[in-house]
């Protein structure tokens, strides 16, 4: 098992120093891990980024792959700054006070432009707001799945981020959306805990995976020795 969204101390809003998060998986049965710190675009500038340099030799010190998180609200232009193994893509900005179904468009639009207009591995928390405000996804439907069918058909990951158990007690995105997907022909997730905190690792896995598990037969996709891989999850 891999956690595929792990934040250190070179994220901004990271406090896990690597040699943490390596002891936590040892003590969590952990196989493996991959940091994804946050490199993030807002409004047309670089709002969040890290020193690749610096990035690039503790990932390789540590025998890690390079991950990142670009995260981008669809604004202007966003560029990574080196070579990365595994890019995950999250939209970070959402219309917090606006009615839901406002809410929930202008987030899928977003998404939906981001992920068409920039080279990435996986989509990470598709449902994102939830986490932070009463909406339901549903109310377009129409939108979710035209994003499942832009990564279905561009051979793009979904992930399963377990960070929102903890904050709204589902994850992002809801079993619906999954079910949606794997009726669409998805088979690509990879899963994560978003921790920030070196004791969040793989935090909601077991939960989530027994649903998984029973219900769909996805790939899960992790990364080794620089090459994306997957496994049948079962
Ligand atoms: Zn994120
Ligand atoms: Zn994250």
């Amino acid at each position: 098992m891999m956690d595929m969204h792990v934040h250190s101390v070179f994220s901004y809003d990271g406090k896990a120093e690597i040699e943490e998060i390596i002891e936590e998986c040892h003590k969590k049965g952990l196989e493996r891990f991959c940091v994804t710190d946050h490199y993030e675009y807002e409004d047309g500038k670089l709002a969040h980024g890290f020193n690749y340099e610096e990035y690039a030799v503790t990932m390789e010190k540590f025998g890690l792959p390079r991950g990142v998180e670009l995260g981008w609200d669809g604004i202007g232009e966003v560029e990574l700054p080196g070579e990365f193994d595994f890019v995950l893509l999250g939209v970070h900005k959402f219309k917090e006070k606006a009615p839901a179904e406002e809410l929930v468009t202008d987030y899928l639009e977003r998404t939906l432009y981001v992920v068409k207009n920039v080279e990435f591995h996986a989509l990470a928390h598709l449902d994102y707001p939830a986490r932070y405000v009463q909406v339901d996804f549903r109310v377009r439907e129409d939108l979710v799945e035209e994003v499942l069918e832009y990564l279905v058909k561009n051979g793009k990951v979904l992930e399963v981020n377990t960070a929102g158990l903890f904050k709204h007690g589902k994850p992002n995105p809801d079993f619906w959306t999954l079910e949606m997907y794997w009726d669409m022909g998805g088979r690509f997730i990879t899963l994560g805990s978003d921790a920030h905190d070196p004791l969040d690792v793989a935090r909601g896995f077991e939960e989530v995976l027994s649903v998984l598990k029973e219900r769909f037969r996805f790939e899960l996709v992790f990364v080794d020795g620089g090459r994306i891989l997957s496994k049948t999850l079962r």
